[in-house]
């Protein structure tokens, strides 16, 4: 008879030491869901729907939630953002402020390499800016530069060296 009750006290303290076991775990998983959904959803609302669903379907809800959460944390999708757009300042860089004979890096407003002195840009010949040679016509000042053009090749034609391809692209044209 006493044996009998030793027995039933040691299976009620197994039993309640696996309740005890099962309510921390929930808990622990209600938390883990609280601290994991914080760090990959941006929604307060969403949030607190994923806590939700841990506290009204014990274990089940922290289960779909593994399944439907975002597969990446936050934290990453910014780092991720902010080396994408580092990348895309890299290349515009590198097209934009490199002189095309020496690939020497030079500024949008030089209107001359300083490495291999060759000509990136003619000043506008009414407000002095620089322009691509692309344009047509000045941004700045609005001057019709392909009007502009043939006085640019004369001066050209001026300085040593360039003189035989400037009198070969005038003919070109
Ligand atoms: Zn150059
Ligand atoms: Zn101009």
């Amino acid at each position: 008879m006493l044996e009998l009750s030793d027995s039933a006290d040691g299976l009620n303290l197994a039993a309640n030491l696996l309740l005890l076991f099962l309510v921390v775990v929930y808990l622990a998983l209600v938390y883990w869901t609280y601290s994991d959904a914080r760090r990959r959803i941006d929604d307060a609302m969403l949030v607190g729907c994923a806590v939700a669903a841990a506290i009204i379907f014990p274990f089940v809800g922290v289960i779909v939630y593994t399944i439907v959460r975002p597969p990446e944390f936050l934290e990453d999708v910014r780092e991720r953002e902010l080396e994408m757009q580092a990348a895309e300042a890299r290349l515009a860089q590198l097209s934009y402020l490199a002189c095309p004979h020496c690939s020497f890096e030079v500024k949008e407003d030089w209107l001359r390499c300083p490495s291999c002195t060759r000509k990136l840009r003619d000043p506008c010949t009414n407000c002095a800016k620089p322009l691509d040679p692309e344009w047509r016509l000045c941004p700045y000042c609005e001057t019709d530069v392909a009007g502009a053009s043939t006085p640019r090749r004369r001066r050209r034609r001026g300085t040593t060296g360039e003189q035989s391809t400037s009198e070969r692209t005038a003919v070109d044209s």
